[in-house]
């Protein structure tokens, strides 16, 4: 029987060896050592798309790459709040990877939308991070299910693109924990994605490539993340401190594999995480082992384009629909002005490395010709794609709009507007768009604007010109089809905002202090993004976070919130489709706690659940709300913490159409803490045994002509046990006495390990 190669494992490679393992290969493969048994696997952008290169594509050449189903990009995935939609993209973008022997696709994206500027919005989920960690993990179990890996990105607080190589994000723990990591951590914790990418930025003055809290202490021991870290291609500056602060691999490679070796022999860098790295890339080798098999046949491309099609419709969103006038009858001899260049060029995908060549791509001018027949569609370009103001072009469209019916408009940002590696500048549609659409309404009134936009315009200043109008964001490939499925009623709109459109760029929380200067911006709205800040301060909006219309009606009553355990319960309600069409709606949960020792945004968006009913069809639909719901990050006890008292459950259709709400009990999750005599008497008095031991000293030095009046309680509940002290000349020495005495009955109280 011939020899069977040893098993590769770090024990028997050389330190040189283990070092060159620390770098790719080159720009899209991850080393290899064949003598060692160490095969080579191919990393490709992503995320909603598979982007391969061939062999001998210049790297930074985005526009080259093999033809793959272009899916509708991030931020129209996750405006159709399904994660079973989600999941199934996923699917196929694992079978198109696999086809191609890739062994991880590189995202999902899921930072946080901080600002409408973020050039590169289009590519994350939401503004909200339970969102976006739900949607996320759906994406990631979809693809891994196919034996292809997945690149969780950008790790952390990467939320702009202006000096994203040196930018550092100022942010204060609280709100890195509960805004900036919970995506991530959601993922890691219920999806195990096979790699994180870490990003490019520092935050709080460290890069996040050398940032061994983040990497190591959050990332894999608290959350338990198991698989491979790598780099964002050229986040690495300190290639030591890098590895040493947990990184596995640098992407591309750079030439300073001897860094490493000489570093663990000077005993700079400890050989074991070397082994730890070497034994994660041999465990990513084997799972994704078969995906490079070249066993997986051509996927089936016309199955995808379907798929990508319905994706469009579920992500785009109604957000305006007056009378009714949508969804239009199908072959029904009505006239239909098509007015905007992006009716016959449309804009489905954003700029950088996301950006996917497609195996087809539908316009929504033909599909609309179709549907509507072809001797009832007159199509004007009504604008170019560069911006320049043309009378002519305008006069066309105004002369199509009068002899129609109806106008359909697609309006949108050009490309060169938002991409990866800029931001904007301003959330404004092009100047020349909003004049023909002004012109176009004088005209015809009975106008339908549909949008192409990756990141959110204003529309304040010109919505009264539509009287319907659909957020189509990037709606992928078969976006053309998908606009002429939903504008004839075919399929509905069954998008919602994930992120708030608000009136002005001037009103968004981050307003201030986006992108900051000099190398540095400050997170100085802290947890006050998105609908956290617009809802908690009132500030009026032009449509909230979960808004959207669908074509039928809803009803939603009969909330019930049954409790399961001291700090979680099962929330439902009865969601009645009243309309005559079938559709779907997407029930929200929030969480509002009523009293709090902190500040907390009104409420935040705990759970959702979409569902689809036939006209008069009922279902109740349950949310279950886990301890994490409602607890805050606490500074001070560096954990999760869940304060007793009441909170009340939130449940509707946006953040601003909160109709059913049920108070509910919290029993807290309170940890016997120290302590001391700089504790407040307020701490004293809430922990059981202090109260106990602290009443008699109360007592004695408070006697009945001078009596506690409740002001002075507050006053007192507020004091360190040592002012209080002085302020009624109790002895210094009878306080060490209290706290000893307190450390004692806690300690004899405490459970033995
Ligand atoms: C982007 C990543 C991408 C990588 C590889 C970087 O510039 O930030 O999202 O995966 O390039 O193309």
């Amino acid at each position: 029987m011939a020899d069977t190669p040893a098993r590769p494992e770090p024990g028997n490679l050389s330190l040189e060896q283990k070092a060159s393992l620390t770098s790719g290969a080159d720009f899209w493969h991850l080393q290899d050592l064949p003598g060692a048994g160490i095969e080579s696997a191919m990393v490709t952008d992503g995320p909603h798309g598979l982007r391969k290169q061939p062999a001998e594509a210049d790297p930074i050449g985005i526009g080259t790459s093999l033809p793959a189903t272009c899916f509708p990009p991030a931020v129209t995935l996750a405006a159709s709040w399904d994660p079973d939609l989600v999941q199934r993209i996923g699917e196929a973008l694992g079978r198109e990877a696999r086809a191609e022997q890739v062994s991880v696709l590189l995202g999902p994206g899921v930072n946080i939308k901080r600002s409408p500027l973020c050039g590169r919005n289009f590519e994350y989920f939401s503004e909200d991070p339970l969102l976006a960690g739900r949607i996320g993990a759906a994406f990631v179990r979809g693809v891994q299910s196919q034996g292809v890996g997945t690149s969780l990105k950008h790790f952390a607080a990467n939320n702009q693109e202006s000096d994203r190589f040196r930018v550092s994000a100022e942010v204060d723990e609280r709100t890195l924990r509960e805004i900036y990591l919970p995506a991530f951590e959601h993922i890691v914790k219920n999806a195990q994605p096979y790699t994180v990418m870490c990003a490019y930025n520092r935050i709080n003055g460290t890069h996040a490539s050398e940032h061994r809290r983040l990497l190591t202490e959050v990332l894999r021991e608290e959350w338990g993340f198991e698989g491979l870290l790598v780099s964002d291609w050229g986040a690495v500056n300190d290639k030591v401190a890098s590895h040493a602060a947990g990184l596995d691999v640098e992407m591309p490679p750079t030439g300073r594999d001897h860094l490493v070796v000489e570093a663990v022999q000077d005993g700079r860098l400890d050989e074991d995480l070397l082994d730890a790295s070497v034994r994660r890339l041999l465990a990513l080798l084997d799972a994704t082992r078969d995906a490079r098999s070249g066993r997986h046949p051509a996927p089936d491309l016309d199955a995808h384009h379907a798929l990508a099609r319905e994706a469009a419709t579920c992500g785009a969103v109604l957000l305006k629909n007056d009378d009714d006038l949508l969804p239009l009858a199908e072959a029904a001899g009505q006239r239909i002005a098509v007015i905007g260049e992006f009716a016959r060029t449309p804009r489905f995908q954003g700029g950088g490395s996301s950006h996917v060549i497609p195996t087809r791509t539908d316009d929504a001018l033909t599909a609309i010709t179709a549907a509507a027949g072809p001797g009832n569609v007159a199509f004007a370009p009504g604008f170019t794609l560069d911006g320049r103001p043309d009378q002519a072009l305008v006069d066309e469209a105004v002369a199509a709009a009068r002899d129609a019916d109806i106008a359909v408009l697609l309006l949108g940002l050009p490309a060169s507007a938002e991409s990866e590696g800029y931001d904007r500048e301003h959330i404004d549609l092009p100047a020349d768009q909003l004049a023909l659409l002004a012109a176009v309404h004088a005209a015809n009134p009975a106008t339908v604007v549909v949008l192409s936009n990756g990141s959110v315009v204003s529309v304040a200043e010109w919505h009264h010109h539509a009287q319907s109008l659909l957020e189509g964001w990037l709606l992928g490939q078969a976006g053309g089809s998908a606009v002429a499925d939903i504008l004839f009623g075919r399929a509905e709109p069954a998008g919602r905002l994930t992120e708030t459109i608000p009136l002005f760029l001037a009103d968004t929380p981050a307003h201030l202090h986006f992108p900051g200067g000099e190398q540095h911006v400050r997170y100085a709205e802290g947890l006050y993004v998105g609908y956290r800040h617009y809802d908690t301060t009132g500030q009026a909006v032009a449509y909230p976070f979960g808004h959207g219309l669908g074509y039928s009606t809803f009803a939603l009553t009969a909330l019930s919130v049954e409790p399961v355990g001291d700090n979680a319960f099962d929330v439902s309600a009865e969601v009645t489709n009243t309309g005559a069409r079938p559709g779907s709606q997407v029930v929200q949960v929030y969480v509002h706690d009523t009293e709090s020792s902190v500040d907390r945004p009104e409420h935040e968006l705990k759970g959702f659940a979409k569902v689809s009913l036939e006209p008069g069809e009922s279902r109740r639909v349950s949310i279950h709300l886990d301890e994490r719901a409602f607890a805050y990050w606490s500074v001070l006890e560096n954990r999760w913490k869940i304060e007793a008292g009441e909170t009340e459950i939130r449940v509707g259709t946006s953040s601003r159409d909160l109709p059913l709400r049920h108070r509910a009990h919290l029993a807290g999750n309170p940890v016997a803490g120290e302590l001391d005599a700089m504790s407040t008497v307020a701490d004293w008095l809430d922990d059981p045994t202090g109260a106990q031991l602290l009443a008699p000293l109360l007592a004695q030095h408070t006697t009945a002509d001078r009596e506690i009046t409740p002001q002075m309680r507050k006053v007192m509940a507020e004091l360190p046990l040592n002012k209080l002290a002085t302020f009624m000349s109790v002895p210094m020495g009878r306080l060490d006495d209290l706290v000893r005495a307190r450390r004692e009955l806690a300690d004899n109280a405490a459970p033995t390990a």
